[in-house]
């Protein structure tokens, strides 16, 4: 088994919704990101490679990779649940705690959970989103941005494979299934 743990910030800017693991919620702001600026997303990402030990988020997604331009998150945690398959491991649970004073995060964790339960090719049941504010303090208090923090297990499955380039035709198939968020 392997342990991972994943931790983002983005700040809000101009916009009136943020995307939070892939579900659109209607705000009085949008998050100023490169991507769609899905905090929760990121933090999984980061929690699964790093539980693969294979670097971070930004290594495998750089802002300047043609490929990954204008692809809404849920591209990135495809590719990083792929990573994990190829590796010969699967999910055995996963635990995120989104910060923030608004919006409220409880309407949509459920919707939240079925996003990223499907991406990871796992039961819902074995996802769990959690919301907490931080009682006013600190930059989440002040409704400067929203923060994310996530912790995967890994079980393996199987021995791992050759994953280099790890851009198979499944994962091309994988990643096909997302379409492009708006
Ligand atoms: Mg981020």
């Amino acid at each position: 088994m392997r342990i991972g743990q994943g931790f983002d910030v983005h700040a809000f800017g101009a916009g009136d919704h943020v995307m939070l693991g892939g579900v659109r919620v209607p705000h009085t702001h949008g998050l100023v990101a490169h991507s769609d600026g899905d905090v929760v997303i990121h933090a999984l990402c980061d929690a699964l490679l790093g539980a693969l030990a294979l670097g971070d988020i930004g290594r495998h997604f750089p802002p300047t990779d043609p490929r990954w331009k204008d692809v809404g998150s849920r591209h990135f945690l495809l590719h990083c649940a792929a990573l994990m398959i190829e590796h010969g491991y699967a999910l055995a649970n996963a635990d995120l705690t989104v910060v923030c004073e608004r919006p409220r995060i409880g309407p949509h964790a459920q919707a939240m959970r079925e996003n990223l339960a499907a991406d990871m090719g796992c039961a819902v049941g074995d996802v769990s989103v959690k919301a907490t504010t931080t009682e006013q303090l600190g930059f989440t208090g002040r409704g400067e941005g929203i923060a994310a923090f996530a912790v995967v297990l890994l079980e393996r499955r199987r021995p791992a494979i050759a994953v280099e380039p790890a851009d198979p035709p499944a994962l091309r198939e994988l990643v096909a299934r997302v379409e492009p968020d708006a």
